[in-house]
């Protein structure tokens, strides 16, 4: 599928994506203004610019974790069986959570994640996706805090892949077959 041609638009510049995590992180501080310590909680590998640009925007004291989920394998259709691939280091009991995902899609991933940090009973669980696909939901589920809702297409960049490729595109963009 990678050796096919295809050429990627641009849909959300880096500048919007910025811009918006600006006004994200105000209403996370209002949210977690009165936090100990917040565990931020990327997913990986999808989430690792987003939380790098969302960490550093927020003016609260944090700790820093990773979990992985199984959700695409290289391809682009969805697996409905979702697995923990490399769970926390850190235990959550007790603590204020803020799970950060890259895209929500069918919600099938970040409704499993939250049922088993929940599971582990936090003080506050709360997440986040940079991007939203809601003509795609399968499960009710919806983050508590959305960068943008997008239409069913098939994006790259900013952390996101294509069979491992174009994580490092600066901005989101959306991949055409020629
Ligand atoms: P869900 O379980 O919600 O269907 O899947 C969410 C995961 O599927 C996302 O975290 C992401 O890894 C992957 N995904 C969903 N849509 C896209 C897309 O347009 N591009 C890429 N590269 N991955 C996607
Ligand atoms: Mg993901
Ligand atoms: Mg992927």
């Amino acid at each position: 599928m990678s050796e096919q041609p295809y050429v990627i638009d641009v849909m959300i510049s880096a500048k919007a994506i910025a811009a918006r995590i600006e006004e994200l992180c105000e209403e996370i501080t209002g949210e977690f203004g009165d936090t100990d310590k917040l565990v931020v909680v990327g997913l990986l590998r999808g989430s690792f610019v987003f939380i790098a640009d969302l960490v550093r925007e927020l003016d609260l004291p944090i700790e820093v974790d990773f979990l992985e989920a199984s959700s695409y394998g290289d391809g682009m259709e969805s697996s409905r069986e979702v697995r923990i691939l490399k769970d926390l280091r850190g235990a959550i009991e007790g603590r204020d959570v803020l799970v950060v995902e890259d895209i929500v899609d069918t919600g099938h991933t970040l409704n499993h994640v939250i049922s088993l940090l929940n599971s582990r009973k936090p003080a506050r669980l709360k997440s986040i996706a940079l991007l939203d696909k809601p003509s795609r939901r399968e499960v009710d589920f919806r983050a508590d805090w959305i960068g943008f809702e997008i239409p069913d297409e098939f994006v790259v960049g900013y952390g996101i892949d294509f069979a491992q490729r174009n994580r490092n595109l600066p901005h989101i963009g959306k991949v055409r077959f020629n």
